[in-house]
């Protein structure tokens, strides 16, 4: 089994270290990731100039690009083996409920699964103080992940957001399949001032849960289970259509 690895932490991440490392063991592991910290950058492509690859000393593809970028480039030209499987993380922070939507973990699964592959995103909910003490709890449910899909393979076009709890491996309660909840509104931008006095601003944290009731992703991470959400991109809102046929009459 040939494995796509990616993330959105960038190449030199630890969570993607950890990933590669246990993955190996079990499937021939290609990784090309951003050359920086791209989090946040969702779904972007870059159109504007073109993409500069290196191959570092650990084998690892460096991308000047964005998570989307490094999965699309690999697929769709740039390795010349068959890839089975796009898994993209350990992203440092967990991408629950709303957070999908920004997520560049999450986009690097979905370039994935646009392109015809399963695909799988992994995040490691923080500790204290926004710190990860150890990414092997994550690096082992995705390698256990893996070795059941090796058995009973997920439909291509199938993306699984993976959130797991920040304990050590032997006080995961299990795995647990569930919906995204969802967040309120992010705290509000920060108005600073930079070194000459011009106003600057920052975007604020992700707001707190507001939909962490049973089933919910946030909820299962809380109680110490890995949340398993299988997403699928049909955003289209059926309930609003006969509101809408109305409206336009
Ligand atoms: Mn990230």
């Amino acid at each position: 089994m040939n494995i796509l690895l990616s993330n959105d932490d960038g190449v030199l991440a630890p969570g993607l270290t950890a990933l590669a490392q246990a993955l190996s063991s079990i499937a021939t592991v290609i990784v090309m990731a951003p050359d920086r910290n791209r989090s946040g950058a969702s779904h972007s492509l870059t159109l504007s100039r073109p993409l500069r690859v290196c191959k570092m000393h650990n084998g690892f593809y460096s991308v000047e690009g964005t998570p989307t970028d490094c999965v699309h480039l690999a697929l769709r030209g740039y390795l010349d083996v068959k890839i089975d499987m796009v898994i993209s993380g350990i992203n440092h922070g967990s991408n629950l409920g709303d957070d999908v939507i920004y997520s560049g973990t999450v986009a690097a699964a979905v370039e994935g699964r646009n392109l015809g592959l399963p695909a799988i995103a992994v995040s490691q909910v923080c500790g204290t103080d926004n710190k990860i003490e150890f990414y092997q709890t994550a690096a082992l449910v995705i390698k256990e992940l893996v070795i059941k899909l090796k058995k009973v393979p997920l439909p291509s076009q199938t993306i699984l957001n993976v959130n797991v709890p920040h304990v050590p491996d032997s006080e995961i309660k299990g795995f647990e399949i569930t919906r995204l909840g969802s967040r309120h509104a992010a705290a509000p931008i920060e108005k600073q001032k930079d070194p000459r006095g011009h106003p600057i601003y920052w975007i604020g944290p992700p707001g707190a849960e507001a939909d962490a009731g049973p089933g919910t992703d946030f909820n299962a991470v809380i109680r110490n289970y890995v949340s398993i959400t299988p997403l699928h991109l049909d955003m289209t809102h059926y309930t609003m259509f006969d509101d809408l046929v109305n409206l336009v009459k």
